[in-house]
Parts: structure tokens; sequence; C-alpha cells
């Protein structure tokens, strides 16, 4: 067990459970519909531990879909900045990893005067299964 998973709350370990269970990234109100049977009712402590799940990195968010998933690696310190695969035909999104975006960015930003803070990234194509089919 890592330092961080043994520093969850109650609330947010459930859901982290939930998010580690699921195939596919969820919505909060489908989040919310599980841990209801779990006895957390309120809306506000299933986004106050999902708030707190992304700023130590173990999920992060996909803003376009506004949905949330797991982050499955060790060591991910993806916090504020993501790059998801999107598959377009089965909407299978895996994450981008060990990738140089970060310093990418902010040398292209520098370029421009900009001063870079964080990316966002959504790439469409085929996953592996979907590419087989063609
Ligand atoms: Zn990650
Ligand atoms: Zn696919």
């Amino acid at each position: 067990m890592t330092l961080e998973s043994s520093n969850l709350t109650k609330n947010q370990q459930t859901v982290l459970n939930i998010l580690e269970k699921s195939t596919e990234p969820l919505k909060a109100y489908a989040i919310l519909f599980d841990i209801q049977k779990k006895g957390i009712k309120s809306p506000l402590q299933v986004y106050r531990a999902l708030d707190k799940l992304i700023e130590i990195g173990k999920v992060h968010k996909i803003e376009s879909r506004n949905s949330y998933i797991a982050c499955k690696h060790e060591g991910c310190n993806a916090k504020t900045s993501t790059a998801f695969l999107i598959c377009e035909k089965c909407d299978n999104v895996t994450e981008l990893k060990r990738n140089n975006l970060l310093s990418y960015f902010s040398k292209q930003a520098e370029k421009d005067n900009f001063q870079y803070r964080k990316h966002n990234l959504e790439i469409y194509g085929l996953c592996n299964n979907c590419k087989l089919k063609n």
C-alpha cells in the first residue's frame, strides 16, 4: 500500500474503488448512484472526494466528457496535466503514459512568451481492438 492510499479518508477510498472497478470513465452522477448503496448520500461528499483524489493524482478528469477515471500508472505525476487516447469507435479511454508533453509544451509556449501551466489533451483514433476489427 502506498503512502497516499493509506492517507485516504473512507469516502475517498470508496470513490476510488468505484472508479478502479469501472472499465470506463464515470460521470459524477454515476459515481453517486453507485455510492448511495454504500452510505454516502450527499453529492458534495462525492465532489469533495473527487477533488482530493484529483489533487493527489489518483484520479484524472476527462474535461470534454465531464467524467472521471482512476489512474492506473504507478507513480503517475499527471496531477494537473493529462493526455488521453480516446477510441472513436468504442469510446475506450487510455491514459497516455510516460510522455514528455509537459516539457514540449512549456518550450513551445516560451517561444510565444507564454507561461505554460497545464494541458488537458484528448487524442482521437482507434484502440487496438477496433483497429483489428477494421
Ligand atoms: Zn495518471
Ligand atoms: Zn475501440
